[in-house]
């Protein structure tokens, strides 16, 4: 079976479109036709080399589509099921089986090895050289071969045009304020950088009852955003003293909470700075730099904890159906993130999530799919 796919061929290079052939289906596989998929930073961060990774590589780890071919042993998904894909687990070991996948034992080798952890793979090119997968999933192709636990169904209602960053970015969002942090009502958040993870991570706390939700970037139309979405302050932090305004809005006391999307050192440690007694602070970017503190004076003494949180802690095939009743509640309004482009227009839309003009670009992979019917 053929695939169109957007190839990363070496770090720094742009993505070349490039017929592949789909490799055997194994019996706990599917293959998935792609409708449209979210590009998250993560996708950046390997293609740029922040994250090491085998090339070639089609990455792309936030698809949503229809499934068009089953394995052998899959029981609980039929041929057209409309699905969103997250990222692949054991499902056997102690951690999946208490309810953490995103703490498999198996993490790496299912989604970070390139092919199957029984080395074989699911793309290859047409003289045979083997194409890494990501997640398991790599939905920057028209096809895509994809394991069981990646999966949730969705209803047929469902517009799969939106849905796909409910894979990853805003999955970690949710997660981290409900699981990583477990934010009570009433308490005070700070969110470091207003992309789809922190926007995520700001409308959760909205949905927990946080009673201060402060947003921090450096650009005040994102910042609009985010006192849109229900951050109570918002700090523009290239214009404004950050130290001061977080003393000011939370009467000297520091934050309960905060995250930090962003990876960069300073903001980092400003991050861990801001929180007050007894906080907590989870940095979730996927970053290549290190951040210097003192654990005496900027943790112990105040009682303060670092939290690192992978993909929100939480079980995908739960936390994603609830996140679109929230969606259709109006209380998770993800929708306004979004943009769209076609899946030719994908070196754009890297360039457009990079500057910051886009939150969250979607590629249209499919564009017979509901053609007539209006985009969010
Ligand atoms: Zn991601
Ligand atoms: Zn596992």
């Amino acid at each position: 079976m053929k695939t169109l796919a957007a190839v990363i061929n070496g770090i720094n290079e742009e993505y070349e479109f490039e017929q592949l052939t789909l490799g055997e289906l194994q019996p706990d596989e599917v293959v998935v036709r792609i409708v449209a998929t979210g590009i998250c930073h993560s996708d950046e961060a390997l293609r740029i080399g922040d994250a090491p990774f085998p090339m070639p590589v089609v990455l792309g780890h936030e698809g949503a589509g229809i499934i068009e071919k089953i394995g052998s042993a899959v029981k609980d998904f039929n041929v057209g099921d409309q699905v969103v894909m997250a990222y692949n687990y054991c499902g056997m070991c102690p951690s999946c089986r208490t309810g953490h996948p995103s703490s498999c034992n198996n993490w790496a080798p299912l989604n970070m090895g390139g092919g199957r952890p029984d080395g074989s793979y699911t793309f290859f090119k047409e003289d045979g050289t083997p194409v890494s997968n990501f997640f398991s999933q790599s939905s920057f192709a028209t096809h895509t071969i994809t394991n069981v636990n990646n999966l949730i169904k969705v209803d047929a209602e469902e517009d799969l045009r939106l849905i796909g960053p409910l894979g990853c970015g805003l999955l970690t969002g949710f997660g981290t304020v409900v699981n990583g942090l477990k934010a009570k009502s009433g308490s005070s958040i700070a969110v470091f950088g207003t992309g789809a993870v922190g926007l995520g991570a700001l409308m959760t706390a909205n949905i927990v009852g946080c009673s201060t939700i402060i947003a921090i970037d450096i650009h005040d139309s994102r910042l609009e955003t985010a006192k849109e979405l229900g951050a109570t302050h918002t700090i523009n932090s290239n214009t404004e003293n950050l130290a001061e305004r977080i003393a000011e809005i939370t009467d000297e006391l520091g934050v309960d909470y905060s995250i930090d999307t962003t990876g960069l050192p300073a903001v980092m440690k400003a991050s861990i700075k801001v929180l007050g007694i007894g906080g907590i602070s989870a940095p979730v970017a996927v970053t290549p730099h290190s951040v210097e503190f003192n654990t005496f004076l900027d943790l112990v003494l105040a009682n303060r904890k670092l939290a690192g949180v992978l993909m929100g802690d939480v079980v995908p095939q739960l936390a994603i159906p609830e996140l679109i009743k929230f969606h259709k509640e109006g209380k998770f309004p993800f929708e306004r993130l979004l943009k769209f482009y076609k899946f030719s227009e994908i070196n754009q839309a890297v360039a457009d999530s990079n500057s910051g003009e886009t939150i969250k670009p979607i590629l249209i992979v499919d564009e017979e799919y509901r053609r007539d019917e209006p985009l969010a």
